[in-house]
């Protein structure tokens, strides 16, 4: 007879994106470890965004191997947020896991992360002990991005926590439910709260291949960061105005009691053309903030799909195979009472 508890399902959430060379020791590694949780079942979830390499290949062919293994396919690179959002969407798990295709999130950690699921916790984070195996740069301007985004936004992210980590099934509704097409999924993680746990890791280095995020995709992530929980740069421009106007009062006054005193006064060429310069300048800048939030609501606006998918491998024989699985479950409960 089929053992009830045996019937938790994990499903892991991979977004590829021409990760055709780390593929074959992302599966290498990754089943024997999930093959080794007791009381679980498993699938993993692969979101091929719009690779140009032969990344959808290899995961026909791995997916044709193992059942548990399932492919959707994007209709062309939608971006890491929306994969994974995708992802996020097509699992059937009671514990979803996103997780990197290139290893970086080490799956030895999903034994941890599940056992403090099965003892009650809704949402356990990864979180990065160190950033050691990142260049100079990406430290310092992760470190400077955090202090920013927490202090601007009222919504809190924890420090170093990446994608990786385990979400219980309420959670995954939970976050099924934020319509918003600008996904910033970090963001939106932190924002349904639900119970959380924190297990520390070492991240790794990249198995292979290169990183898809170069520093102006970097910088654009996090303007969407911040745009997507804050609304502080917007108005801020308030009170920039005020103390500007606030400043022109005085100096006003004193110019005019001057004029009246000492009577007019010629030059001043150089400081009329630098402060007109600076004043152009900050209320492009201003300009420029707003229509980064007017960009973003049109975006929304216009209410498109986050992702579209072309097709689905693999799909309906897992899912067969589970809802009959779970008949037989649900009736084994019924008869206990
Ligand atoms: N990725 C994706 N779509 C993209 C860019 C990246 O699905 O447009 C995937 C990529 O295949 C990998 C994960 O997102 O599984 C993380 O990407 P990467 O390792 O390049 O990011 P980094 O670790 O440098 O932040
Ligand atoms: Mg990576």
């Amino acid at each position: 007879m089929l053992d009830y508890k045996r019937n938790q399902l994990l499903s892991l959430v991979v977004p590829f994106y021409n990760e055709g060379e780390a593929l074959e020791s992302f599966f290498a590694r990754v089943v024997p470890i999930l093959e080794s949780i007791e009381f679980t079942q498993f699938e993993i979830v692969c979101v091929n965004d719009g690779s140009k390499d032969d990344t959808l290949q290899k995961l026909i062919a791995v997916s044709r191997m193992d059942e548990r293994v399932r492919v959707i396919d994007l209709t062309r690179n939608f971006g890491k947020e929306a994969a994974l959002t995708a992802g996020i969407d097509e699992a059937l798990g009671d514990a979803v896991i996103p997780i990197d295709a290139d290893l970086q999130d080490p799956p030895e950690l999903i034994p941890t992360l599940v056992a403090h699921w099965q003892k009650g916790a809704e949402v356990v984070l990864a979180q990065r002990a160190s950033r050691a195996c990142d260049t100079f740069l990406k430290r310092v301007t992760a470190a400077a991005y955090y202090r920013v985004h927490n202090t601007l936004s009222e919504l809190k992210l924890p420090e170093n926590v990446g994608d990786f980590r385990l979400m219980d099934r309420a959670v995954v509704n939970a976050l099924k439910q934020l319509p918003e097409r600008h996904r910033f999924m970090k963001g939106l993680f932190a924002w349904v709260g639900f119970n959380t746990v924190i297990v520390p890791y070492e991240r790794e280095a990249r198995s292979a291949g290169q990183s898809k995020f170069s520093g102006w995709r970097l910088w654009n992530f996090a303007l969407e960061g911040i745009t997507s929980f804050s609304t502080w740069p917007l108005r801020s421009w308030t009170y920039v105005g005020l103390a500007i106007a606030s400043l022109a009062f005085v100096y006003g006054t004193y110019i005019i009691a001057r004029t009246m005193v000492l009577g007019v006064d010629v030059p001043g060429y150089a400081s009329l053309l630098s402060l007109l310069l600076f004043f152009g300048g900050l209320q492009l800048i201003g300009l420029g903030v707003v229509g980064e939030y007017i960009g973003r609501i049109y975006d929304e606006a216009k209410g498109r799909p986050i992702y579209l998918v072309k097709r689905r491998y693999q799909e309906r024989r897992l899912r067969n195979r589970l809802t009959g699985e779970r008949r037989v479950i649900q009736m084994v409960r019924g008869q206990r009472g």
